[in-house]
């Protein structure tokens, strides 16, 4: 399959696969259902599969594009250029709550979208984490097991670490699974569409977000160890059981209430 797409060559290090399947940007562009006076930004629009069809709804459209070949394109682009705003930044350490005060709706918190490069999709999923405060909603294409992930349960397979860390700070609706023909060249992997909708309030009270990073990467590190036991250097068995947890359990079985409680303890214990 060529590299090549409307006269662009996929750069691999920038995760440069293009959609170019029109039932499935119809799909995600009516999931993501943009509407005038909302505060819109595109992470990475690439050739514009996405870019275009949200400009024919819409007034206004920021995009932030890291390859500078690729945001001269957008700049250049003959339907779109009034309506689209280039940043040529990387997503990773752009500053999304600086980019809302300078947005046009007042008011209105941003709607973010993407087709996110699959390489750098969990650090800049929980780097616009840091931005949630500012955004309303996400709406990303990531590999359909880092989507499997995000949304899984408790007692399931996916249940880790990632949908632990990610349910504190957004509900996760699975949205769409794309296939890898719907890409020029296509990726390895299967893809999906997910909504993420940042809590208004979180779910739970957390005292250290780091402590419950770090608890839910010790519980989870070994999947098959009691917690009892993966937890053995910041919590004693009667530590847990007075918390009303079993020590005897798996980090799969339990909550992110329960990982709340555990990461509290510890943060109460350190102090
Ligand atoms: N949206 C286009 C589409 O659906 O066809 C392109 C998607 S492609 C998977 C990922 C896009 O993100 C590319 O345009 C790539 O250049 C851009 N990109 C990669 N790393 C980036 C970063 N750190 N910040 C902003 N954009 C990035």
């Amino acid at each position: 399959m060529s590299k090549t797409h409307l006269g662009h060559t996929a750069r691999k290090r920038f995760g440069q696969n293009f959609l170019h399947d029109d039932y499935v940007i119809g799909k995600i562009v009516a999931a993501i259902n943009p509407q005038n006076e909302q505060n819109l930004v595109e992470i990475g629009p690439g050739l514009g599969a996405l870019t275009d069809p949200v400009c024919e709804e819409v007034d206004a459209l920021t995009v932030v594009e890291l390859d500078r070949d690729l945001a001269k394109r957008l700049r250049h682009h003959p339907f779109n250029g009034d309506k689209l705003t280039v940043i040529e930044q990387d997503a990773m350490t752009f500053d999304f709550t600086s980019l809302l005060k300078s947005m046009p709706y007042e008011g209105k918190k941003l709607r973010v979208f993407g087709n996110l490069p699959y390489n750098i999709s969990t650090p800049l999923m929980f780097h616009l984490f840091d931005h949630a405060d500012s955004i309303a909603d996400m709406h990303f294409m990531l590999q359909k097991e880092v989507v499997n992930r995000l949304a899984a349960g408790p007692g399931t397979k996916n249940y880790g670490r990632l949908s632990v860390m990610t349910q504190y700070y957004c509900h996760v609706i699975p949205v769409l699974n794309v296939p890898p023909g719907a890409f020029k060249p296509p990726p390895k992997v299967d893809s999906a569409v997910v909504k993420l909708v940042p809590h208004a309030t979180p779910p739970v009270e957390v005292n250290s977000l780091n402590t419950l990073e770090r608890v839910c990467a010790q519980a989870f590190n070994q999947r098959r160890k009691t917690i009892r036991n993966s937890l053995k250097d910041c919590l004693t068995e009667a530590q847990i059981s007075e918390l009303g947890i079993d020590p005897t359990c798996r980090a799969e079985v339990l909550s992110l209430k329960d990982f709340a409680t555990l990461a509290n303890a510890v943060t109460a214990l350190e102090q």
